[in-house]
């Protein structure tokens, strides 16, 4: 990885939000007053004000809000990963989330597509959340078994 690489604060609210990245767990503040969901990671729900809150984990399910395709100029980090897609993925428990949805093509991409959690490790330090299609299961010449 380059020394150039952009790092995440390893202070302040969003600390744990990438510890809990570095164990492959996705983990969102959670209001225990409302329920509600949220991320970026904040001291109070923006719904009630509470300030009460658990990380919950995440199924990892989500679709794809919105995207774009980043070409130069770029930071020098990311110069040789060109073109390359910047996704708003709509996790299935509400918030939304700035990522990249990687095993895709760009130009297959599109407003919609159910995709899934995967992790990658940048280094020992930092792993990040990323996204993938979700995969079809695989069709098989089986049908369903039948109760006899
Ligand atoms: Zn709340």
């Amino acid at each position: 990885m380059r020394d150039d690489y952009p790092k995440p604060l390893t202070v302040g609210d969003g600390a744990p939000f990438w510890e809990f990245c570095r164990r492959h767990e996705l983990r969102v503040q959670r209001c225990e007053s409302c329920g509600r969901y949220r991320h970026h990671p904040r001291p109070r729900c923006p719904n009630c004000r509470s300030d009460a809150f658990a990380w919950a984990e995440c199924s990892g399910k989500g679709s794809v809000y919105s995207y774009t395709i980043c070409h130069p100029p770029v930071l020098p980090a990311f110069a040789d990963a060109v073109p390359y897609n910047v996704a708003v993925i709509e996790l299935a428990e509400g918030p939304f989330m700035v990522s990249n949805v990687v095993d895709c093509p760009n130009e297959d991409l599109f407003v919609g597509m159910a995709v899934e959690l995967c992790f990658v490790e940048i280094d020992e330090e930092l792993t990040i959340p990323q996204f993938r299609p979700v995969q079809e299961p695989r069709a098989t010449n089986e049908g369903p078994s039948s109760p006899t």
